[in-house]
């Protein structure tokens, strides 16, 4: 075998509904992702559902201040404001 033979990225399953939530071993519920990043989904977030982690960075650490626009967060307009985006 050759030395130069490029090291394959190791993937694993995930599911996005957890199993032991009720989330079922088809297809559209198993995302292949990388084994390293799955690690660390799993030590931050837990068995936590998608929604699940969405609701508690909104209305945990944003303050419920926050919308999600195709994709992209845009803090509400509650008043006065400069119109910049601050990040
Ligand atoms: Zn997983």
């Amino acid at each position: 075998m050759s030395k130069k033979k490029k090291k394959k990225a190791r993937r694993s399953h995930h599911h996005i509904i957890p199993s032991s939530r009720g989330g079922t071993d088809r297809y559209e519920n198993i995302s292949t992702v990388d084994v390293k990043a799955h690690q660390n989904y799993h030590t931050l977030f837990g068995n936590m559902t998608p929604e699940e982690i969405i609701d508690y960075l909104v209305n945990y650490f944003w303050k419920g201040n926050y919308n999600f626009i195709g994709g992209k967060h845009e803090k509400e307009k509650r008043g006065k404001g400069t119109g910049k985006q601050d990040y």
